[in-house]
């Protein structure tokens, strides 16, 4: 305990300032009656800091500033936006130990990681800098002598966001590096969990010099004030979402009332195949790096590990050999692969599925209960599990768990892995490992999913277009597919 008081001073010292607020039309505000919320760190309970609890009031004032400054933002020249972007993203990088620091405090993930997700965050506004500066139209042959048609691609306008607490940066900026590069201004409201990386990412804006109103953000306990707001306003164009499947489905429904663009990055039941022709070492090693990653609390993370009869058992013991090697703890302490979960519902719903499956008639090979070393806060911390024997009807296997459980299933033909992959509402990512490079094929188009890692376990790159297809989610996020998102199509039919 002495060990864990220590790096919470530690860290105090190293993150300094801790004061935060919102940032609105350029400058740092309170909420009204200066009410705020807390924000704590799950590994320990301990509160980092408070933040303003905003309302209808401060959204508002934000999307009047977010309107205000979109003539100006959109018509700044795509090299002058594109500077901004690269410039946010250089300061990104040279604070990384220090916004890493802090996002490992509020969102638990180990350090190594949270380095990782500040890089991975800066590499969509470096990749979307290079996206503005590329925004073409057309001139398109006309239907007449006398006629000529230009199409253009502009702004959508003023852009509401809303992220999750899983990946507290990168999914923020995989939606600003987009949407600044088009030109649009913007309202973030990020997850009440972790919004402290948001409000620093709005300081490295301010610090580079984003003209005022262009990024704006609102904090607030409750989402819903927030969101109402945004959805009867109908100046906000676009909200562009990533969260849990039944807060997408609500969105699209709010959506209807001032017609608005949608896109939502949804949750996700990725199956991870192993066929006995893979490579075993390199599908062991990448079913851990997919599965345990952020402690499994990831939406394209291997959720269903689907295993080849005649490999099933080679598989299942030097899987759970490497899961019994990982080390769970504190994610500031060197060596720690695995931290807390997010806050104790999600260890309800890690105990319910393994409880599901046990009663079921499934085997723990190792894990199956929380976990209660020396530097964890008890509650949050569960011991990395793998289970045998499960069945495609487990709940494990149909609900999304977002723990560090890995159950494994065993199957006997290529078309019964593809039928039990495809048996779910959601299609987002989904991973094979095969050394045949006709099945590649085969089962990649098979796959009814938007993200396919065949031997390949971390697939996500800004350069990709990351996005579901079924009930995870609308449009897709990175690659040059991802500033359409954020373009209006407009014609232009002259006459001669
Ligand atoms: P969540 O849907 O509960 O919350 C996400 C965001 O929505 C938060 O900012 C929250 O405040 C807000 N929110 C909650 N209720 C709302 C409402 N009624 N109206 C408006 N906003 C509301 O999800 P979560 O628990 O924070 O995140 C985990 C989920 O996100 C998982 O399902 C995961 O798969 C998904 N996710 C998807 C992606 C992707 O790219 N597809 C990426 C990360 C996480």
């Amino acid at each position: 305990m002495q060990n864990l008081i220590d790096i919470e001073k530690i860290t105090t010292e190293t993150i300094g300032d801790t004061s935060y607020k919102l940032l609105i039309g350029g400058e740092w505000q309170t909420a009204a009656g200066n009410s705020t919320f807390p924000v704590d760190n799950p590994a320990t309970g301990v509160v980092l800091s408070s933040v303003p609890d905003a309302g209808v009031r401060e959204t508002q004032a934000a999307i009047d500033a977010a309107s205000a400054a979109l003539p100006g933002w959109s018509e700044t020249p795509a090299l002058a936006r594109a500077a901004l972007l690269r410039k946010v993203a250089a300061l990104m990088l040279e604070r990384r130990e220090r916004l890493a620091t802090i996002m490992t405090l509020e969102q638990g993930k180990p350090l190594s990681e949270a380095l990782g997700e500040v890089a991975y965050a800066a590499s969509f506004l470096s990749w979307f800098a290079g996206e503005a500066e590329r925004i073409y139209g057309q001139v398109v042959p006309a239907s007449a002598g006398n006629k000529r048609i230009l199409v253009l691609r502009q702004p959508i306008g003023v852009v509401a966001m809303i992220t999750p607490w899983n990946f507290p940066a990168a999914m923020l900026t995989r939606k600003l590096g987009p949407a600044l590069a088009a030109g649009c201004t913007v309202v973030c409201k990020p997850a009440e969990q972790t919004p402290l990386s948001a409000i620093e990412l709005g300081k490295l804006f301010v610090e580079a010099g984003a003209p005022a109103g262009v990024v704006n953000i609102i904090t607030c306990q409750d989402p819903v004030p927030f969101s109402e707001t945004i959805f009867k306003d109908d100046r906000v164009r676009m909200v562009s979402f990533t969260g849990s499947t039944e807060v997408g489905k609500l969105l699209i429904k709010q959506s209807a009332e001032t017609v608005k663009r949608v896109s939502l990055e949804l949750g996700g039941n990725a199956p991870f195949i192993v066929f006995d022709d893979a490579d075993l070492d390199a599908a062991v090693q990448g079913a851990i790096d997919s599965k345990f990653r952020n402690a499994g609390q990831t939406c394209v993370c291997a959720n269903r590990i689907l295993v080849q009869a005649g490999i099933y058992q080679r598989f299942a013991e030097a899987f759970t050999k490497k899961v019994i090697e990982l080390k769970v703890g504190n994610g500031l302490q060197p060596g720690t692969d695995i931290g807390p979960l997010i806050d104790l519902p999600a260890r309800t719903k890690v105990e319910r599925h393994i409880a599901n499956a046990t009663q079921g008639g499934a085997r723990v090979l190792t894990g199956g209960t929380p976990w209660t070393g020396a530097a964890g806060r008890e509650g949050t911390f569960w011991t990395p599990t793998v289970l045998a024997d499960v069945t495609p009807d487990m709940l494990v296997s149909v609900e999304e768990t977002f723990g560090p459980v890995a159950p494994l299933i065993s199957f006997t033909h290529e078309d019964e892995a593809i039928r039990i992959a495809n048996d779910t509402p959601y299609g987002l990512a989904a991973y094979f490992y095969t050394r045949d490079v006709s099945r590649v094929f085969r089962v990649a188009e098979k796959l009814e999913y938007g993200i396919i890692g065949a031997n390949d376990a971390l697939p996500s790159t800004a350069q990709a277009p990351f996005g579901g297809v079924k009930q995870s989610g609308l449009g897709r996020e990175g690659g040059s597919f991802g500033i359409d998102e954020y373009l209006e199509v407009k014609y232009i039919s002259i006459g001669l």
